[in-house]
């Protein structure tokens, strides 16, 4: 039904998040869903959600009143790191809370 026919094999490209090398699918329902070109790549983006407890663990350390040049030393980071990490986090709770205070109902 005006569909191509089954001989032609169409192959849909897809860009890997992690190593940005292009890989094809049979599919394009996979073309929307898969992010990653094996299970390497993928295992390597869960490491980065780990990099994201670091960076939480690392806010908190500097909220509880600890300098950037301890919390740089402890991690082995740059204290210019630490800071824009604390600054990106404090963002992103800035939008989580905005989203908590539209789910809890107003008394
Ligand atoms: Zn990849």
């Amino acid at each position: 039904m005006g569909r191509q026919s089954q001989g032609t094999r169409k192959q849909y490209e897809c860009i890997c998040q992690t190593c940005g090398e292009r890989f094809f699918v049979p599919d394009p329902g996979q073309q929307r869903s898969r992010r990653y070109c094996s299970i390497a790549c993928y295992a390597a983006s869960r490491w980065r959600s780990q990099e994201n407890l670091r960076n939480q663990k690392i806010y908190e350390l500097r909220s509880a009143g600890q300098t950037l040049g301890d919390i740089a030393k402890q991690y082995g980071v740059s204290k210019e790191r630490v800071r824009q990490i604390c600054n990106q986090e404090a963002r992103r709770l800035e939008r989580q809370s905005s989203v908590v205070d539209t789910l809890v109902p107003l008394a």
